[in-house]
C-alpha cells in the first residue's frame, strides 16, 4: 500500500468517526491509538474502508506510514494529553511536518502551543457536530498559519459538512482563532439549549402539556423560522419512550445536566474581554444550578412549590414560539458581539459572515436562521445583529412575546434565566439613558473615582452631602 496522505492519533468517539470520514472521502489514512487493541478493532470493523486505513502499533510506525510532508491529526482529550502527544511526536517528525490538534482545546493553550512550535507547523482546529458530524460531515473552524491550513484544506473541506454545496470548513485566523470560535459556538449552544429547556418547562409546568404535545409542538416549530437541529432533537427527545418503564423518556431523566467546560471558558473569556453575553452566562449558571438537586429540593420544602399554572388566555404556543425566536436572535447577537470584540483585542480579523456560514451545517447549532445571519453580517460585520434590518424586524415583531413569556414565567414561579437575560440585554441595548449615572455617583462617593458630566469633562467630584 502506498503511503497515507494523513495520520490520526486517538481512535475514541470522535477520532474513529473522523478517520472513517477521511477514508470515505477517498483519502488514505494511517491511525494509531494509545491502546493498541482499539486500533485493530477499529480496522477490523471498518468494512470496505479498511483498505484505505493503515493501522499502526507504534508512533514510529505511524510516522513511517505517512507521506511527506506529513500531517497528523490529534483527537485526544484536551489538556495535558495533547502536550504529551506533541512532545512524543515532534522528535519523530521532520521540520515541515504538521501537527493538528482537533480536540476541544482551550484557545489559550492553542496560542501557547502555536508559539512554542515556532516555525514548526501546527494547527488548532475546532470540530463540531458530535460523533455523527465527525463521521458524515462536521463543521470545522481552523486556526494557525494560513499556509499550513492550505496544505490540509483539500482534505478538511472534503470531509466537512456542506451547505448548498459550500463546505463548512474555514480558516479563522492565527494561533488559537479556530478554537476560540469553537468555544463561542459552544457558548451559543449552551444558551440555545437552555432557552429551549426553559420553553419546555413553561409548556410542562405552566401550560400542563404532556410530552407528546410538547414533542409535537417542537416538531411543528421545526418546520418554521425556528428550524434547527436543536429544535428537531428536542422534539424527538420529548417524544421518546423509555423501553424499561414505558414512561416518556424525559420523565425518567434526572434534571441535572453536566458540562465539559467549554461554555464556562466562553463566559470567563467574555469577562476578560468585557463582552456582554448575559444569556450565555445564564445558561452556564443554569447548568451549575441544575446539579444542586438536594438544595433545590430543600428549597421547595421550605418555601413551597411555586404556583406554576399559567392561564391559557395569558400565553399561547405562538407567543412561546415568538419568544424563543427573539431569545435566539439575542443570544446569537451576544455571541457574534463577543467574537467581534475578541477580533479587535487579539488582532485576528475574525471573519464574522464566514463564521455564520461555517455554522450553517454540520455543527450542533445549525439552523435556518444562520443563513440570514451570514447575509446580515456580510452587509456590515461590525454591527450588532440586533441592528441588521432583517433581525431588527424580527425583534420588533417578537420582543413583546419574549416579554410576555418572561413576565408570565416570573409571575408563576418558573425560572427562565436565559430568556430573562436575553430580554434584559435587549432592553438595555435599546435604552439611551441608562442608570450607570447612579453607579458613577456611588463610585465617586465612596472612592473619589470621579465622574463624567453630560455637559462635558471627566474627573468631576461631588459634593454629596454627609
Ligand atoms: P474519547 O474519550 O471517546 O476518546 C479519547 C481518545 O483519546 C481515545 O482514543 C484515547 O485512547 C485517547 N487518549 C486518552 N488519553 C490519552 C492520552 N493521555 N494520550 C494519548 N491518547 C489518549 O473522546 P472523544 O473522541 O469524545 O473526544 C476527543 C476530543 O474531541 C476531545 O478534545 C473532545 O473534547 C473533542 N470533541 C468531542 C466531541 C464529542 O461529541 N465527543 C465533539 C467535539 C470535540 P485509549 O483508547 O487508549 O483510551
Amino acid at each position: 500500500m502506498s503511503k497515507a496522505q494523513i495520520g490520526l492519533i486517538g481512535l475514541g468517539t470522535m477520532g474513529a468517526a473522523l478517520a472513517l470520514n477521511i477514508a470515505d472521502n477517498g483519502f488514505d489514512i494511517a491511525v494509531w491509538n494509545r491502546t493498541t487493541a482499539t486500533t485493530h478493532k477499529f480496522h477490523d470493523t471498518a468494512g470496505d474502508l479498511a483498505a484505505r486505513i493503515t493501522p499502526t502499533d507504534t508512533l514510529e510506525a505511524l510516522v513511517q506510514a505517512i507521506a511527506k510532508p506529513r500531517a497528523i491529526i490529534l483527537m485526544v482529550p484536551a489538556g495535558q494529553a495533547v502536550d504529551d502527544q506533541i512532545d512524543a511526536l515532534r522528535p519523530l517528525l521532520d521540520d515541515d511536518d504538521l501537527i493538528i490538534d482537533a480536540g476541544n482545546a482551550n484557545f489559550h493553550d492553542t496560542n501557547r502551543r502555536a508559539r512554542d512550535a515556532g516555525d514548526l507547523p501546527f494547527l488548532g482546529i475546532g470540530v463540531s457536530g458530535g460523533e455523527e458530524g465527525a463521521r458524515f460531515g462536521p463543521s470545522i473552524m481552523g486556526g494557525g498559519k494560513r499556509d499550513h491550513w492550505d496544505r490540509v484544506a483539500p482534505i478538511l473541506t472534503a470531509i466537512a459538512a456542506k451547505h448548498d454545496g459550500t463546505a463548512c470548513a474555514t480558516w479563522m485566523g492565527e494561533e488559537g482563532a479556530g478554537h476560540f470560535v469553537k468555544a463561542v459556538h459552544n457558548g451559543i449552544e449552551y444558551a440555545d439549549m437552555q432557552m429551549i429547556a426553559e420553553v419546555y418547562g413553561i409548556m410542562r409546568d405552566g401550560l400542563g402539556m404532556d410530552n407528546t404535545a410538547i414533542g409535537d409542538t417542537f416538531a411543528t416549530w421545526d418546520k418554521g423560522p425556528l428550524q434547527s437541529y436543536l429544535i428537531e432533537i428536542s422534539g424527538k427527545v420529548a417524544a421518546a419512550t423509555d423501553p424499561k418503564t414505558g414512561q416518556p423518556m424525559l420523565d425518567v431523566i434526572v434534571d441535572a445536566a453536566g458540562q465539559k467546560g467549554t461554555g464556562r471558558w466562553t463566559v470567563i473569556e467574555a469577562q476578560h474581554l468585557a463582552a456582554p453575553i448575559p444569556a450565555i452566562e445564564a445558561a452556564v449558571v443554569a447548568r451549575n444550578l441544575s446539579s444542586q438537586k438536594e438544595t433545590r429540593a430543600a428549597g421547595e420544602a421550605l418555601f413551597g412549590a411555586a404556583p406554576h399554572h399559567i392561564p391559557h388566555d395569558n400565553m399561547s404556543l405562538d407567543t412561546l414560539e415568538g419568544a424563543l425566536m427573539a431569545g435566539k436572535i439575542l443570544c446569537y447577537a451576544q455571541g457574534f458581539g463577543m467574537i467581534a470584540k475578541a477580533s479587535d483585542e487579539f488582532g485576528w480579523a475574525l471573519p464574522l459572515p464566514e463564521i455564520a456560514k461555517v455554522w450553517r451545517a454540520g455543527c450542533i447549532i445549525r439552523s435556518a436562521m444562520l443563513d440570514d445571519m451570514a447575509s446580515a453580517l456580510g452587509d456590515d460585520a461590525d454591527r450588532n445583529l440586533m441592528f441588521a434590518p432583517k433581525f431588527t424586524d424580527l425583534l420588533k415583531s417578537n420582543h413583546d412575546d419574549l416579554r410576555r413569556v418572561v413576565a408570565q414565567a416570573a409571575l408563576h414561579g418558573i425560572a427562565t434565566p436565559a430568556l430573562s437575560s436575553g430580554l434584559a440585554y435587549f432592553d438595555a441595548m435599546r435604552t439611551e439613558r441608562g442608570t450607570a449615572n447612579m453607579i458613577q455617583g456611588q463610585r465617586d462617593f465612596f472612592g473619589a473615582h470621579g465622574f463624567e458630566r453630560i455637559d462635558g469633562g471627566s474627573g468631576h467630584h461631588g459634593p454629596w452631602g454627609d
